[in-house]
């Protein structure tokens, strides 16, 4: 969200943009998977709207039907409208894409800035990218790797504070299932406590032809648990999910790790920049605009009005 965010308004300003992605689809933890005819977001479930930046570009992702209102609060109602995808979270990312020059299936390893630019390179060495500026949107810890294979020093105050930034991690039970489960309406469940943080009912919510739940476990338990065997952990998710199966007969299950999750304490601002002359290297995401959809996407933003100025100078 946060590159997506960013590259559209750099674009928009008239300067030429490319986004590289190590995986296979756009979205990051905008993320939704296929189990043979079921449908699961896997990463976030939904999106709340605060800001008039962010509110503007989901009118316009409503009116090209990119996304829907799901519900208006789980448990209780509150009012604010739960967003989600329209055929899941990464909907919402590809209709951002769709104007940009997006290149998947590139990792990059190391970043350098040199008189000739910033350069992005893989672990072959070959330069997926040279440009005057670039915006790094990778959670923290993989953005200092990227940094550490390459020359970027974030200055002593900044590095400090880049290091000390944890993530919380979640582990994802994802299920298929057939017959009446316990999953209440509107199809989302949030928890404080207990062994979940989320469960959904991703037919319910109006993304899958077909029943198919996802369950987000605790932070704690996530955590603990997270390097541990993941055919032990599957089967204690599956344990744990029973509940709220109720009577349904699990059809097919999977695992999913984040070990990025969150940031456990975001940084004040919602970006920094690194100067190297000519050069300038601009840090976001949800570490930096606030764990959430909303967060990321407002701090995109702001590195891209940190660009504009560093190329306004
Ligand atoms: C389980 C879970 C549930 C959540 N639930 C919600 C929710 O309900 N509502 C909500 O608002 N938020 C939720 N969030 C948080 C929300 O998903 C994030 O705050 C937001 O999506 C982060 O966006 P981002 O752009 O900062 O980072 P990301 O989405 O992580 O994007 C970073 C991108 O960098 C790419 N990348 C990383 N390293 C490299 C590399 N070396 N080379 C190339 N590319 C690289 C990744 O592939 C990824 O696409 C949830 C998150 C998780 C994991």
């Amino acid at each position: 969200m946060a590159g997506l965010a960013a590259a559209r308004q750099v674009q928009a300003a008239g300067h030429t943009v490319t986004v590289l992605d190590k995986s296979r689809g756009v979205g990051g933890r905008l993320a939704t998977r296929r189990i043979g005819d079921a449908v699961l977001d896997h990463g976030a479930q939904f999106f709340t709207v605060r800001g008039d930046s962010f509110s503007g570009l989901v009118d316009e992702a409503a009116k090209a039907g990119a996304v829907a209102e799901w519900c208006r609060g789980f448990g209780e109602e509150d009012g604010y409208a739960r967003w989600r995808g329209d055929a899941g979270m990464t909907s919402l990312a590809k209709w951002m894409a769709q104007p940009l020059d997006v290149q998947l299936a590139n990792h990059v390893h190391a970043i350098s800035v040199g008189s000739d630019g910033v350069r992005v390179v893989d672990a072959t060495g070959t330069t997926l990218a040279l440009g005057n500026h670039a915006i790094v949107t990778a959670p923290i810890p993989q953005i200092l790797t990227m940094f550490g294979h390459g020359d970027v020093a974030p200055g002593s105050s900044l590095e400090q504070s880049l290091r000390a930034t944890s993530y919380f991690a979640t582990l994802a039970l994802l299920a298929v299932v057939n017959g009446p489960t316990n999953v209440a309406e509107p199809g989302g469940m949030q928890f404080e406590t207990g062994p979940f943080t989320f469960i959904a009912d991703n037919q319910r919510k109006g993304i899958s032809p077909v029943q198919a739940l996802t369950f987000h476990a605790a932070h704690e338990y996530s955590l603990r648990r997270y390097d541990d065997d993941d055919e032990t952990v599957h089967g204690e998710l599956l344990a744990m999910a029973a509940p709220w199966l109720g009577e349904a007969t699990v059809v097919e299950s999977q695992l999913k790790k984040w070990r990025y999750a969150g940031p456990v304490k975001p940084l004040t601002n919602r970006t920094e920049v690194i100067a190297a002359g000519a050069h300038t290297i601009a840090l976001a995401g949800d570490a930096f605009g606030g764990p959430k959809i909303e967060g990321a996407f407002n701090s995109g933003q702001a590195a891209a009005d940190a660009v504009a100025a560093a190329i306004a100078d």
